[in-house]
């Protein structure tokens, strides 16, 4: 009998870990995976698609597309998963695997008070609703708001910003509009070290972008915004980002720990059962500085090579093991062309270790050619 790898989620970790399985296995095991929505988002995408650089219809593909040869789908809402047992099940069927991997990502929910009138730019729907609003603009202050920690792709709400300012500006109506970042965080991205979160600092304040550090949203009012330190601010458009929380079908079960996330080897991303491994955003890794790894696609990405690799070399009866070393980089979208590029490693001791390069157009480039490379390898 083939062995079964069942794949928890379609999204950037279970994709990447089909393919690297599928090319190191061939046919020689059965992969599964499954997943619940039918349009498959590539994330990054939904930042152009806020100031109108991308049409909705670019930024998914069918999450059918997915299936090849080697790689079976699943279509629906994984209703349990039996750690133990390596038993999924979907639609009311039971699926048994000799390997899972749970790639599940943060779920995100809905804040209804800021939903009223603001936008959710982390959804397909939000991102672009964003755009049809921001298309009837004609002044007046933007606000663009982390409501709450954790939250996935920590440059993202910086580069809305940045990407907002500067299709404010190409209409003309840059003297006329405020634009504010909100976050609940002391500093940009403070998990990269305070040399890069200066750098962020100052490519805002060369933008004319207000950052307010340290708010912590606790109430909207229709046009307004209250944080816990007291301070209100009014705003005529809002870009939100969700609530990230772990999905229910796992956080009700025992792969979770005390974080309420999946908390796995730091290095081999194996649970506390046998065979079981959880990648990407759904994973909790706390770093020496207190903090958890950050979510971003590129470490599940990273993280689907090292698991691929090891189930592979588990069935072949290998021993050439791979381990996840905290390395990712990302790249930060500024508007007119131009991207930074920051990389680094994050299980730097003491601290992560992150440099940022000098920011240019080659970055946003190579930012392009990933979104092209990702529809093409994947779809
Ligand atoms: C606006 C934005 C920009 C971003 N830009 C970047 C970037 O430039 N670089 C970067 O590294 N990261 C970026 N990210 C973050 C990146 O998209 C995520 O970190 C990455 O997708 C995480 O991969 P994952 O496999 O853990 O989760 P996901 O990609 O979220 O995949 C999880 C999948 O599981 C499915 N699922 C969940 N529950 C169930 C269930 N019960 N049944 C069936 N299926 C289920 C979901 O539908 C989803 O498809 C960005 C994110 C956003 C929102």
């Amino acid at each position: 009998m083939k062995p079964v790898i069942l794949i928890l989620g379609g999204g950037t970790g279970g994709l990447m870990t089909a393919h690297f399985l599928r090319k190191k296995l061939g046919s020689h095991c059965r992969i599964i995976v499954f997943e619940k929505e039918e349009k498959n988002v590539f994330a990054p995408s939904l930042l152009w698609l806020m100031v109108g650089k991308r049409k909705t219809k670019d930024v998914y593909r069918s999450t059918k597309q997915v299936v090849r040869k080697g790689i079976e789908l699943v279509l629906g809402n994984i209703e349990k998963v039996n750690p133990e047992n390596k038993l999924v099940q979907v639609n009311g069927k039971a699926y048994k695997g000799d390997y899972l991997i749970v790639s599940l990502g943060a779920a995100q929910q809905e804040v209804p008070a800021l939903s009223k009138k603001g936008f959710d730019f982390f959804s397909l729907d939000g991102a672009a609703g964003f755009y049809d609003a921001l298309q009837h603009f004609h002044g007046g202050k933007i606000a663009v708001l982390i409501s709450s920690l954790p939250f996935k792709c920590p440059a993202a709400p910086y580069e809305a910003a940045m990407l907002i300012e500067s299709a404010i500006r190409k209409r003309g109506l840059r003297d006329k509009t405020e634009i504010a970042v909100y976050s609940p965080e002391t500093m940009p991205m403070p998990v990269a070290g305070k040399a890069l979160a200066d750098a962020v600092k100052q490519m805002l304040e060369n933008k004319g972008i207000k950052y307010f550090p340290e708010h912590q949203y606790t109430q909207a009012d229709y046009g307004s915004l209250t944080f816990s330190n007291g301070n209100s601010f009014s705003y005529d458009l809002l870009a939100y980002t969700p609530k990230h929380i772990c999905p229910n079908v796992i956080a009700e079960g025992p792969l979770t720990g005390k974080s309420s996330w999946i908390e796995t080897d730091r290095n081999t991303l194996e649970t506390n059962f046998s065979n079981v491994y959880a990648i990407g955003d759904i994973t909790f890794i706390p770093l020496e500085l207190g903090k958890p790894l950050p979510k971003a696609g590129v470490f599940a990405h990273y993280q689907a090579e090292v698991v691929a690799n090891n189930i592979a070399e588990k069935i072949n009866g290998g021993s050439k093991m791979k381990t996840f070393d905290g390395s990712g980089q990302c790249f930060l979208e500024m508007g007119d062309g131009k991207a930074g590029y920051a990389g680094g490693n994050f299980y730097g001791s003491p601290l992560p270790l992150v440099k940022m390069k000098k920011p240019g157009y080659w970055w946003h480039l190579t930012k392009v050619m990933f979104e092209k490379y990702w529809f093409f390898k994947y779809f």
